[in-house]
């Protein structure tokens, strides 16, 4: 049987894994204390909650696809039905059903709404009277769609939900990389909002899957459950220090525990890590891999959970939460009303409201340096402002995660193709991770699977 390590124990390395199970020996290195990196459960007030990713992207099969190989089909469920809402200009007003990535299909879904002022609307309506010729050329976001749509379109209707996936900027994202749907269409030419339409009435014939799914007890479940199930072992608390190419084609790997130096070898290598890590295990191996994976910008964000008691609150909110535009000038970037939305944390806790708000954007980093109880101030006073008077958290934690989401800037894909290639010619080492094909859960697991398929 052939030996793997796998480098990285997030969901990406964790499915790389379990797509090796019965096939070769595989060896899983994680730095922390645990598996799961951007997946993770905490406890605030005794009751368990997700301190990164809340839910699976269910519009692609990935994730859900191999949690219910691992076990966890029962534990799948559906958020609340809420439409998404954006806090903009003094309310929560609700996105129309049916939008892509902020983009809504029929513009006359938005009359009403206030989110757009009456100009704002009509620039965006007259999307459908303007010549498009096919998109030939990568650019960003706000290059492309400001120009169909105008920008108040970008600022108030986009903005929000490259904050709420990837923490980024409209004028920093590659429309290819982070919105392929609309990148898609725009390279047919044509306006988009015919596009768009078609594309919901051919959706409306089908029965509309949800786009987001989540794991009873914590998405946080997902990872420990695919290192369960992929019979690895699992070498927690473990940072790979060096790689290197050994005679006969294998791999050996210098790492770091809290026990000492430890070195292993094997038949093949995978990398599931973040960019800048990666970039550090290949710089002796691929000059070309190492700087273009540094060359992937990253963006810090903080969650900040908080735990109400239903019968102390002065206010609770209704919905599932809100996002919030950057063109507003709030700290927040985004609140998830964690109670409302899923059921199992609310029958889990029936006596206390959970919410967690979301700070930073790239470029927002100076934010972040503020201490954790400046944030926790700032969000409740937001959250008054937002949804009314709550009063104080029982408890409330800040959780970090430094530069923990790559951002696909414009001419992403093409610096991924550059990145693979050079790898191709490190016979026996694949790539895997958020930095390449989708920051998504379901990217994430795509990409695992997909570098364990591609060992020879
Ligand atoms: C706050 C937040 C919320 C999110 N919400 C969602 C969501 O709701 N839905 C969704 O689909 N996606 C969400 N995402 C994105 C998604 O969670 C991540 O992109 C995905 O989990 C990344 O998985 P990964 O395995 O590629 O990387 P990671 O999770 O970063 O895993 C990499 C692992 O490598 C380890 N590591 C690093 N260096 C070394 C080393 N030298 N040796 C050994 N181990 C090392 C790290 O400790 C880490 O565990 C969210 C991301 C964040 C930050």
């Amino acid at each position: 049987m052939r030996s793997v390590i796998v480098i990285g124990g997030g969901i990406s390395g964790l499915a790389a894994a379990w797509e090796l199970r019965g096939r070769a020996e595989v060896t899983v290195l994680e730095s922390q204390g645990k598996v799961g990196g951007k997946l993770r459960t905490g406890t605030i007030a005794g009751i368990t909650v997700d301190e990164g990713a809340e839910s699976l992207m269910a519009l692609r099969p990935e994730a859900v696809e191999l949690a219910t190989a691992v076990g966890l089909g029962d534990a799948l469920c559906d958020p609340a039905p809420s439409p998404t809402a954006i806090w903009t200009d003094g309310a929560l007003r609700p996105l129309p059903a049916g939008h892509v990535m902020g983009v809504p299909a029929d513009p006359a879904e938005l009359a009403g709404t206030g989110l757009l002022s009456p100009a704002g609307l009509a620039r965006l309506a007259a999307e459908e009277a303007r010549a498009a010729q096919p998109l030939t050329e990568d650019c960003s976001v706000a290059g492309y769609l400001a120009g169909r749509f105008g920008q108040e379109a970008v600022d108030r209707l986009i903005e929000p939900l490259l904050g709420g996936v990837y923490a980024g900027r409209a004028d920093r994202l590659s429309l290819r990389a982070a919105m392929p749907r609309i990148a898609a269409l725009a390279e047919q030419g044509g306006p988009l909002l015919p596009a768009l339409r078609r594309m919901k009435a051919e959706g409306a014939a089908r029965p509309a899957p949800a786009a987001v799914r989540g794991v009873s007890g914590g998405t946080g479940r997902f990872p420990q459950a695919v290192a369960e199930a992929s019979g690895a072992r699992i070498l927690t608390g473990t940072a790979a220090r060096s790689l290197e190419r050994i005679p006969g084609g294998r791999w050996r790997v210098r790492a770091m525990t809290g026990d000492g130096a430890l070195t292993m070898e094997a038949d093949a290598v995978i990398l599931a890590l973040p960019a800048f890590a990666a970039a550090e295990l290949l710089r002796p191996h691929s000059p070309l891999a190492e700087s273009e994976l540094s060359a992937i910008p990253h963006a810090s964000t903080a969650v900040i959970t908080m735990a109400f008691s239903r019968a102390r609150a002065r206010f609770l909110p209704e919905g599932n939460g809100f996002l919030v535009p950057p063109v507003d000038g709030r700290v927040l970037k985004a609140a998830s009303f964690l109670s409302n939305k899923w059921g199992w944390l609310h029958a889990s806790a029936p006596d206390t409201f959970v919410l967690r708000a979301s700070v930073g954007r790239i470029g927002e980093e100076e934010l972040l340096r503020r201490p954790d109880r400046h944030l926790v101030r700032a969000a409740i006073a937001e959250l008054h402002h937002a949804v009314g008077p709550m009063g104080e958290p029982l408890a409330a934690r800040v959780t970090r995660w430094d530069r923990g989401l790559p951002q696909y800037g414009v001419g992403h894909r093409e610096r991924v193709r550059r990145i693979r290639e050079a790898a191709a010619k490190l016979p026996g080492l694949a790539l895997c991770g958020a930095a390449y094909e989708g920051v998504g859960i379901a990217a994430c697991a795509a990409t695992g699977r997909a570098a364990a398929a591609s060992l020879p």
